[in-house]
């Protein structure tokens, strides 16, 4: 099986904070990021608001300049590619399909951009030819010829994420980035979504980084599961192992924190407390020790070095 992509230290930081007088600050909101992905994984990001993880998707969709480090698919340099040579390889999939879709286009338009878009590039594909991709794309996204002519304003959720996804394998992309893909729909409709998703990666040999802060939704659907705290992943590893037996205190925390579904049952007390820390001012040594229920000495003042083992990956003294 051969690697899809290739993160190597990808950083992103932003100049931010200092309020009216303070003095802005470097935010370093993608802080040494670095995974391999074989052709046809799909690896669940998930962590808490502000961790960084819609950043890297921005990253790796080439919507953001790295600030360090290299992202590299089938082999290329991202930062090489232009804009098109980039759609060929990856696509986005985003949280509100009514935002992402155009209103004013039918759904045809819609989804035959990513084609019109390449223009030559694509060996000029005929205007029938173009219509072709287009409906066979709605029928693998379980859409019908009726809809190619309506509006988004005219589906439902569940059918304008359906036709954000046509248009996203319409080029036949190696990578799709779903960026919280199902968040913004019905519950009865997230799991239609997720299996058509499964699906169609399974069809047409897709791979895919999925961002995520829903646990269930990544369990169901990643095959390895990152955790990203504060700009960096701090535990990697296949998705069975890592909710069998999360290693690293902050995966822990996280999977309690899980909602149990008996109704009227407490939200558990994870004793992260209810704030996450400034991605501005990053704590020293261990960045989660302010948090950490276990804290080694030390912690506070070394940064701890990755262990590898088992195919997983955890950045936490206690794991060695
Ligand atoms: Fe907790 Fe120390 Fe491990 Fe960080 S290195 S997660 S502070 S035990």
């Amino acid at each position: 099986m051969s690697v899809a992509i290739e993160v190597q230290d990808a950083q992103r930081r932003f100049r931010g904070g200092g309020g009216m007088f303070g003095a802005a600050r470097d935010v370093r909101a993608v802080d040494g990021v670095s995974f391999t992905l074989q052709t046809g994984g799909v690896l669940g990001v998930v962590g808490e608001s502000g961790c960084g993880k819609s950043t890297l998707a921005r990253m790796i969709l080439g919507l953001l300049p790295l600030s360090g480090g290299s992202i590299l698919v089938d082999g290329q340099d991202l930062s090489a590619m232009d804009r098109r040579a980039r759609a060929r390889l990856i696509q986005p999939v985003f949280q509100d399909p009514y935002s992402s879709l155009n209103p004013r286009q039918s759904v045809e338009e819609i989804v035959g951009l990513p084609l019109a878009a390449q223009g030559n590039s694509q060996g000029n594909i005929s205007a029938v030819a173009r219509r072709d991709r287009v409906m066979e794309m709605l029928g693998r996204v379980g859409l019908s010829t009726d809809h190619a002519s309506r509006q988004p304003s005219q589906l439902s959720g569940g059918q304008r994420q359906r036709v954000a996804i046509a248009r996203a394998l319409v080029l036949r992309p190696r990578i799709v980035v779903c960026d919280e893909p199902t968040s913004a729909l019905d519950v009865s409709v997230q799991a239609q979504i997720l299996n058509l998703l499964a699906e169609l990666r399974a069809e047409l040999g897709l791979t895919y980084v999925f961002i995520s802060h829903n646990l269930a939704v990544v369990e169901h659907i990643a095959t390895e599961v990152a955790v990203m705290y504060l700009g960096r992943f701090v535990e990697q590893a296949p998705t069975q192992a890592l909710f069998r037996a999360p290693a690293h205190p902050y995966t822990q925390a996280l999977l309690a924190s899980v909602l149990t579904p008996e109704p009227g049952a407490p939200i558990p007390d994870v004793g992260l407390g209810d704030s996450y820390p400034d991605p501005a001012n990053i704590p020293s040594g261990c960045r989660f020790h302010p948090r950490c229920k276990v804290a080694q000495p030390g912690c506070a003042t070394h940064d701890p070095a990755e262990v590898v083992r088992d195919g997983r990956r955890v950045a936490c003294v206690l794991a060695a």
